[in-house]
This record gives C-alpha cells, sequence and structure tokens, in this order.
C-alpha cells in the first residue's frame, strides 16, 4: 500500500506543491482518472500556515494537506452510484464517468479533500497523481515538486521508520488515513526579561515554566529572551530568578489554545 508522509520541520512554505498540482490537474484531462480540475476556486493540495505567538516573538509553520487516501474511507462507503475505489496500491479515487456529483462523498469527507466542479457537474480530489504512476513516473506530482523533500511517497514498509509515532489529521475519525505528519511544532512560552532601572536586558536570568509537577528550564540570552519550545496545550507558571532581584512569578499562563508571548517582564531589585 503507498503512503504519503510530510515532515513538517523540512517543510519552508513554498507552495511548491500547491501549485504543482493545480499545474498538473488544471487545464489537463486525465481520464480515467480525473476531469481537469478548475482552474479556480480549488485546490487538491493546500498548504496550510500556522502563525504562533505575538510581534516580535512569532513563529509560523506549514502543513501540506490533501486527501489522505484513507485505509476506510468514508466518500467510497458514501458514494450512492460506486464512483469511489479503492486501487490495489491504495490510492482512494473518483471515477468522472461514474460519479452524478450528488455529493456524498464530500459531506462525508471530514477532510474537506473532495471538491465540487461546477462546470462539469461530478465531485474531484486528489488522485495520488496515479495517471502518472501507472505511465512510468515514480511520484506525484507534488512530491517531485518539493524542494526540501519533505513530502514523500512510497511503499508503507519504506517508510515504515517514519510512520512509527508519527501524527495523522483528525485520528478520532476511525478512518485510518494514509498521509502521516512529523515535526508538528508544538506551543511555546517566550519573553524578554528586562531592567527597568537600568533600562537594560537581563541576560542569564533563571527562568522556570511548570505544569502539572513538571518544570523545564532556560536561561535568558543576550537579548534578555527565553523560549521554551513544543509545549503541550495546558495552563503553565512562570518564574524568574535573577542575581540582585526579586522573586518574578507569574499564574495561569494559558497555552491550552495557542502559544505565547509574555512580552517584556520587568525585573524589581532586591532593597
Ligand atoms: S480524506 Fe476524505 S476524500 Fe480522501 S479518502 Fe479519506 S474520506 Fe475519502
Ligand atoms: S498526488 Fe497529485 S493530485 Fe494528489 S495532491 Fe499531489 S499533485 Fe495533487
Ligand atoms: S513544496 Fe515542500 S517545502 Fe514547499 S510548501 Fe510544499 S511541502 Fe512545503
Amino acid at each position: 500500500m503507498k503512503v504519503f508522509t510530510v515532515d513538517v520541520s523540512k517543510c519552508n512554505g513554498c507552495y511548491n506543491c500547491q501549485l504543482a498540482c493545480k499545474d498538473e490537474h488544471s487545464g489537463n484531462d486525465w481520464s480515467p482518472y480525473a476531469k481537469p480540475q478548475p482552474e479556480t476556486g480549488q485546490f487538491w493540495l493546500r498548504v496550510r500556515d500556522f502563525p504562533q505567538g505575538t510581534v516580535p516573538k512569532v513563529r509560523i509553520h506549514y502543513v501540506a494537506e490533501m486527501c489522505n487516501h484513507c485505509a476506510n474511507a468514508a466518500c467510497l462507503a458514501a458514494c450512492p452510484n460506486g464512483a469511489v475505489y479503492r486501487r490495489e496500491d491504495g490510492l482512494v479515487l473518483i471515477d468522472p464517468a461514474k460519479c452524478v456529483g450528488c455529493g456524498a462523498c464530500a459531506v462525508a469527507c471530514p477532510y474537506d479533500a473532495v471538491f465540487y466542479n461546477e462546470e462539469l457537474k461530478i465531485c474531484q480530489k486528489c488522485t495520488g497523481c496515479a495517471h502518472l504512476l501507472d505511465n512510468g513516473f515514480a511520484l506525484p506530482r507534488c512530491v517531485d515538486a518539493c524542494p526540501t523533500e519533505a513530502i514523500s511517497f512510497a511503499e508503507e514498509s519504506e517508510l515504515s521508520g517514519f510512520i512509527v509515532g508519527a501524527d495523522v489529521r483528525l485520528p478520532e475519525t476511525g478512518l485510518r488515513p494514509r498521509v502521516y505528519y512529523r515535526n508538528i511544532p508544538g506551543y511555546f512560552v517566550a519573553g524578554t526579561v528586562y531592567d527597568p532601572v537600568e533600562k537594560e536586558v537581563a541576560t542569564g536570568a533563571a527562568v522556570r515554566l511548570t505544569n502539572g509537577g513538571k518544570t523545564l528550564h532556560a536561561v535568558t540570552d543576550e537579548y534578555g529572551d527565553f523560549w521554551f519550545n513544543d509545549l503541550r496545550p495546558g495552563r503553565y507558571e512562570l518564574i524568574v530568578e535573577a542575581a540582585g532581584f526579586e522573586y518574578l512569578a507569574i499564574d495561569g499562563i494559558d497555552a491550552s489554545s495557542g502559544s505565547v508571548n509574555l512580552g517584556d517582564l520587568a525585573l524589581r531589585k532586591k532593597q
């Protein structure tokens, strides 16, 4: 069975994969695999951006998303016309000759991976570029176009090292998606520590971040900055200690739904 893998840490957000997919399928009739994708209004592969934090402590990562060619494909089960089928290599396709455009597959898919073609009155989606694979090409266009090799496509057994422990989108759906993701960054808590009297940043201050009995440690850098990366969602407590200054504590840092930039944190000199 073929699978896709996406190493999010290698993706620089160049959108080459999204554009390559568009170029491959828009204006090209690859029947019986797929009819042309409309020129506008849809991308069978979308690169989503995830900005985190607030200026100046902002980080962004990108995630390429397409049809997951699910092992328990909801689209396939929902189609009343037998238009959605699975190939021996695991790819799930919509037969444009059988599709009547009822949209049942699109409604059933929790990944929004199916698109309606207004002009042709059919539903369409990523084909895994099966037309290329069946004609001597080793890779789908999106994979071939990625300059950083963030996306891979191969037999499941060849990519097993990546797949073990990898994430899938919406695992709770039970559809057993076959696009695997690794290195999706967790949230961060960051800030800058400074001395308001001397009007200078505090370097070398000890910073502790605590959640559920677990404590992480950091030291402010030459800009007075600290970063705690790859955090699980939750509420945190922060403590800053610096020689000659009073202890600074911040409770209830809410990183349950996103990263937190605590901004500039002023220390008070010990009396
Ligand atoms: S992601 Fe959606 S369209 Fe693709 S196989 Fe799964 S259920 Fe079907
Ligand atoms: S495999 Fe082909 S159809 Fe699917 S997202 Fe990549 S380029 Fe598009
Ligand atoms: S082509 Fe590769 S690096 Fe560029 S956006 Fe797509 S996955 Fe990321």
